[in-house]
């Protein structure tokens, strides 16, 4: 049976301190969006103690200097919109604009997305394409950390003493470099990814100088392949190179099955996903 008690924080250090006094008790609630459909599935069952994060302050979209900062409870409309975003770093306008419905993304934000830590988070997956790093606040200072370094350290060690997710900081695009976001879902309006593709590279003519492609949904966590990278940087990127790659980064994943897909057919789908936004580049 739930037994929870709701806290609303109004500034970001009164927060780690509360989180940090319940101990195990506190969970955080941003747009409550994931939290509270595991709620009423009943996987939350024991004395709660609810820390809404949304009186922090932590909704701001900004430039500073190279980079955007995003708030980690921005919301997935926020974000969309954001003139910002859309110039800066498109590829994470385009990855928020696909995911749920517009009810939800009004709710929905990023910091949660993050907090799901869940293998299908597109806002997690188009984050580490970018090659975002993500900023926490506890009671024992602020802690930056890049993204896939942040999904496979332990909860405990990545938000200890009260840690919040605070911020996001993406390195904004350069002139020369170009991006891609291909997701599979079973419909256009809310559905979570069968699987997603994104890519930030840098190219000159049909050489890639740099490639970062990410894969969601196709194994624990999204994860930046290395084989892409070994393979295509420094390359001619000809349709024979797509080819293998497509191939070739299949052995770096794991995709389970669900209700949404099953493995098989998400190792299929993942090579003509990889190859559509590899053809992109040439
Ligand atoms: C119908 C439906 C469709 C959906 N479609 C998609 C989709 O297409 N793609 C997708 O990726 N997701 C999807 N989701 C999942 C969900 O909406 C997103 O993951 C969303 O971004 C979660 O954000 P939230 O603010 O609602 O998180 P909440 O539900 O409030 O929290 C989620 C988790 O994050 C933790 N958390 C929240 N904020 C912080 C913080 N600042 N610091 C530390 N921990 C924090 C919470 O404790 C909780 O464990 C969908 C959900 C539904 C119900």
């Amino acid at each position: 049976m739930l037994n929870e008690t709701f806290h609303a924080p109004g500034d970001l250090s009164q927060a780690c301190s509360l989180i940090s006094d319940l101990g195990e008790k506190a969970i955080i609630i941003a747009g409550g969006t994931d939290l509270m459909v595991r709620f009423n599935r009943h996987r939350v069952n024991r004395n709660v103690a609810l820390v809404y994060v949304g009186k922090l302050g932590l909704n701001f979209i900004k430039e500073e200097q190279d980079h955007i900062v995003i708030g980690a409870c921005a919301n997935l409309a926020d974000i969309t919109a954001s003139a910002l975003v859309q110039k800066k770093i498109p590829l994470l306008a385009r990855a928020c604009s696909q995911m749920a419905s517009p009810a939800i993304r009004n709710a929905a934000t990023l910091g949660g997305n993050l907090g799901t830590n869940a293998r299908n988070a597109d806002g997690v997956a188009a984050l580490m394409a970018l090659g975002a790093v993500v900023v926490t606040a506890s009671t024992g200072g602020e802690i930056r950390m890049p993204i896939e370094a942040f999904v496979t350290t332990p909860k405990k060690e990545k938000l200890a003493n009260g840690g919040i997710v605070k911020q996001f900081e993406v390195p904004c695009l350069t002139a020369d470099e170009r991006w891609a976001w291909e997701k599979l879902r079973q419909r256009q309006g809310d559905s979570r990814s069968i699987l997603s593709v994104s890519l930030r590279t840098k190219m000159a003519g049909n050489i890639c100088k740099s490639m970062r492609l990410v894969l969601g949904s196709m194994a624990a966590h999204p994860f930046v392949s290395k084989t892409a990278a070994e393979l295509l940087e420094g390359k001619y990127i000809s349709s024979e190179l797509i080819d293998q790659a497509a191939k070739e980064i299949l052995s770096e994943t794991d995709p389970g099955t669900d209700s949404r897909a099953s493995a098989w057919y998400r190792a299929k789908a993942a090579q003509v996903l990889i190859r559509r936004v590899l053809s992109q580049l040439v």
